[in-house]
């Protein structure tokens, strides 16, 4: 157990933006950075992994869950349930892990409540364009269902201004090179730096 506690944050973009990607890079830089596997009632995607990506669950589960207060914040997006489970949560901070929560703006709103103290960060598309290509690039759907995505894909982005954090996701790199940094300087934060250096502070004041 490190005497350090982690911080969370919360990130979350409008579908397409290029959100899971861009967390995954990251945590593969980060040693210290680990991302909330959440459970969803939603149907599994080619190439997901149980466990992985999430914990896949039937609807019943989910709800027999919510109800022994297992998720620090859930939501409906598009009709499926997600949830944070909230001992892995406290578990990995409290380990000195900072931790991701890939959630939407209702549970951002929630977790933002009950842990003031996480820090948000809202990842944006370049332009509607760029959206949409991402959007119609993921293959097989209809132009009505990429219509409804891209509806919900703006519904989802006029929430950008409850964030601490913008980034924009022009070039991979470049938006990578920005979370690495958001995370650098909270890592470097005096109350953060006082926990981890304890000792050596104490050396150099003694
Ligand atoms: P997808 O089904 O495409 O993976 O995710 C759909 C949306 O649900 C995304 O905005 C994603 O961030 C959000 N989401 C994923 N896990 C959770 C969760 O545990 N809680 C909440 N509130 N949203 C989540």
């Amino acid at each position: 157990m490190s005497a350090h506690t982690g911080t969370l944050y919360i990130v979350s973009a409008p579908s397409g933006a290029g959100k899971t990607s861009l967390v995954k890079a990251l945590i593969d830089a980060m040693p210290n950075v680990r991302v909330s596997v959440s459970h969803t009632t939603r149907a599994m995607r080619p190439g997901e992994v149980d466990g992985v990506n999430y914990h896949f669950v039937a609807r019943e589960e989910f709800l027999a869950r919510m109800e022994q207060g297992e998720f620090l914040e859930h939501a409906e997006v598009f009709g499926n349930l997600y949830g944070t489970s909230q001992r892995w949560l406290e578990q990995t901070l409290a380990e000195g892990f900072d931790l991701i929560l890939e959630i939407d703006w209702q549970g951002a709103q929630q977790v933002r409540h009950l842990l003031p103290q996480a820090r948000s960060i809202f990842i944006l598309p370049p332009t509607q364009e760029a959206l949409r290509q991402r959007l119609t690039n993921r293959g097989q759907d209809s132009d009505e269902i990429i219509e409804r995505r891209m509806r919900e894909a703006v519904s989802e982005m006029s929430h950008y201004v409850e964030y601490d954090y913008l980034v924009i996701n022009d070039d991979f790199a470049h938006a990578l090179e920005d979370l690495k940094a958001i995370f650098r300087a909270n890592q470097l934060r005096l109350q953060t730096q006082q926990e981890r250096f304890g000792g050596l502070l104490e050396q150099l004041l003694a």
